[in-house]
């Protein structure tokens, strides 16, 4: 998508425009095999060789090895082998070797597991020792000086993937100055942003990778050290001088060796102090947009295209969302999962508390950035901030403008919490609270200027605040009805006193499925229960006892079956579930499309599941998965003609423009 700002450098980069060229040049007319003896296959040796020589140029591999392969993860496991290989033979030769394989704690996933798989399958039962890193991400070098008495091997990184903090590579070889212990520092994040001199250094092996700095995915490059043992990980043609065989990737040579030529001839990078200068732009904008925002790494000891942080109340999954559909493309800082964010390790690792470890996202950029890029990257953080703050969900917003009446669902942790908004009473119960909402619901209410009248819980009851079994909500009655001994749920409904299971409207549960329920709910009674069941939102007894027969074959549409639904369907209605704020970011343009949040389904099921006749309703979010939860729940509620866009807005074609 042209309107795309993507400040997702460190997970990888587009292709320079020059290394595609070189790519089809080495796919077209350049394709020969460089081991071929032909005048075709010379010519690829040749590229082949002057983009080694200027890698050797470039990093400063003096008279050791540099060895093209598929990316930095095998060139870690080649590393790794090449180490423990040798670490063996010593040990078999009854010279000494040490007993610990030390780690960074901060280290990309492949240096750990590579490790322990290495340590495993070779039978060697060296121990795995993490090297503790201090509150702003560098490693603690006292406890390296203890380590490196019996470290066998040291691995450390350059710089960090998910913060962008520089290791202290100096200070770590005066440490490993007289140690026995073999080295490698994965240098994936450093190519092009830290000058490397590698053999001017002690380091032993240096793994790199191409589609961090604009070359294709699936290049990388090994360094290895002269003299510094080295075990072959792939075997068979003898390519590479027999240092990993298999018939090279000249395309990805060919492309990797345009970025280093750019790297060595200037002029096509930013300057470091540019870089600096869009990271104080990026961080002014994201600090004025978001208020309280706190960045995770120090900008002093971190590379100037990587800044990760953090926004008290905002989980990493909402501002993903946001930026998303700002078109503004950053990542979680820490995984996500759709049930929980789990904390990041790295930001962990430094000891940073849990809800900054839990909600961090990383923005950045590579050093091809420019200046009109990170304008309108400034430009959209800004408004990324106003809707936000339109839905109340800043500290410091002011009253807001969207109505919350009626029945809203907030999910932390694949848990419900359902709200109960009386509008014109302005009073609101919450049901069964989550401690880490807290703030959110109480942020929200004071901001629409409810008050909450009940925090009640279907397992203790919480807090009921009325001497009866009944409470008046506005015009609404909600009732108390003890399930079984364990289980309370909450009915509302219209009704004078005791309602009868016909007026009950939603019924607030545990579990949905609870079998009690059938006394006091009628079978199109929508149920709400806290935990995440496999219909997303709202379910029905009806809908439960005819779970098997109902039809979802049909439910996803892609970009062209939607065209053709709307042709044939033209009252058919798109329904956009994402956040109100989400869609405030959206750019927006195309079809008028209706807005109800995923949050706020269950306040419009019973305006549809009434309707006549029923219209087609298409579903869209972001990804596809907010809607096809949706859809599903609206199927199963006996609504036949739900339908969910496939893949979400992210793949959907260009021409089909939607828009709340
Ligand atoms: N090391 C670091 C620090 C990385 O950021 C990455 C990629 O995310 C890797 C290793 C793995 O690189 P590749 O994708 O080339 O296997």
């Amino acid at each position: 998508m042209n309107n795309e700002i993507y400040l997702d450098g460190n997970a990888t980069t587009c292709v320079l425009p020059a290394a595609i060229e070189a790519a089809v040049q080495a796919m077209g007319d350049r394709f020969g095999n460089p081991s071929s003896t032909h005048a075709t296959g010379l010519k690829a040796k040749a590229m082949m060789d002057s983009v080694r020589q200027r890698a050797v140029r470039l990093l400063g591999v003096g008279s050791g090895r540099l060895m093209f392969n598929s990316g930095a993860t095998e060139g870690i496991q080649t590393a790794l082998l090449s180490a423990l290989v040798a670490l063996r033979d010593k040990r078999q030769r009854g010279e000494p070797v040490g007993s610990l394989l030390v780690y960074g704690a901060t280290e990309h996933k492949a240096v750990p597991e590579a490790l322990a798989h290495w340590n495993r399958l070779l039978g060697l039962d060296f121990e795995l020792a993490k090297l503790h890193v201090d509150g702003e991400g560098r490693h603690d070098l006292s406890e390296l000086r203890e380590l490196a008495r019996d470290a066998a091997l040291v691995c450390t990184m350059a710089a960090n993937n998910e913060t962008g903090v520089m290791s202290d590579l100096a200070g770590i070889e005066a440490v490993l100055k007289d140690a026995k212990a073999l080295w490698m520092v994965d240098c994936v994040q450093g190519l092009g942003k830290l000058a490397l001199n590698l053999a001017a250094t002690r380091i032993d092996y240096a793994p790199f990778s191409g589609h961090k700095l604009y070359a294709p995915k699936g290049i990388g490059m090994l360094y290895v050290r002269e003299g510094a043992p080295f075990t072959p990980l792939i075997m068979g043609g003898g390519q590479e001088t027999g240092q990993r065989s298999g018939t090279e990737n000249m395309a990805g040579i060919a492309a990797l060796g345009a970025v280093l030529g750019a790297l060595e001839e200037g002029g096509t990078f930013r300057s470091l102090t540019e870089l600096q200068g869009f990271r104080a732009r990026l961080a002014d904008s994201l600090q004025r947009a978001l208020p309280g925002l706190v960045f995770n790494a120090p900008f002093g000891k971190a590379l100037p295209t990587t800044l990760n942080f953090s926004v008290p109340g905002l989980s990493s999954k909402e501002l993903l969302d946001l930026f998303d559909a700002a078109n503004v493309r950053v990542s979680a800082g820490s995984a996500c999962s759709a049930a929980k964010a789990a904390p990041s390790y790295v930001l962990d690792a430094m000891g940073l508390p849990e809800w900054r470890s839990s909600s961090a996202v990383r923005m950045s950029f590579g050093p091809l950035a420019d200046e009109a890029t990170i304008a309108e990257a400034c430009a959209r953080i800004g408004r990324c901030g106003q809707a936000l703050r339109a839905a109340g969900l800043l500290a410091d917003a002011a009253a807001e403008t969207a109505a919350l009446g009626g029945v809203l669902q907030l999910t932390a942790g694949g848990v419900h919490t359902w709200l109960v908004c009386d509008e014109a009473s302005r009073s609101c119960v919450v049901i069964d609270p989550q401690a880490e909402l807290g703030e959110r619901i109480a942020g929200l209410l004071r901001r629409h200027g409810y008050t909450l009248t009940a925090r009640l819980s279907t397992r203790d009851g919480g807090s009921w605040p009325s001497e009866s079994e009944q409470l008046p909500l506005g015009g609404q009655l909600l009732q108390r009805v003890a399930l079984n001994h364990t289980q309370l749920a909450y009915l509302l409904g219209e009704g004078e006193e005791c309602l009868s299971p016909s007026e009950v409207r939603y019924a607030f549960t545990g579990d949905a499925a609870a079998t009690d329920l059938a006394r006091w709910v009628s079978p199109e009674t929508l149920l709400c229960a806290a935990r995440e069941t496999q219909h997303g939102c709202c379910t029905s007894l009806r809908a439960e006892a005819q779970a098997a027969r109902t039809g979802l074959a049909d439910m996803q549409l892609d970009s062209a079956a939607l065209e053709a639904l709307l042709q044939s369907h033209p009252q058919a209605l798109l329904v956009d579930v994402r956040e109100r704020y989400e869609q405030a970011a959206f750019i927006p343009g195309g079809r008028a499309a209706l807005s109800v949040p995923l949050s706020r389904l269950a306040d419009e099921l019973p305006v549809w599941l009434s309707a006549q006749p029923q219209v087609p309703l298409v579903f869209f979010c972001r990804s596809g998965n907010r809607s096809a939860k949706a859809a599903q729940c609206l199927r199963r509620l006996g609504y036949a003609q739900a339908y969910t866009l496939s893949g979400g807005l992210a793949l959907a074609s260009p021409g089909l423009a939607l828009a709340a």
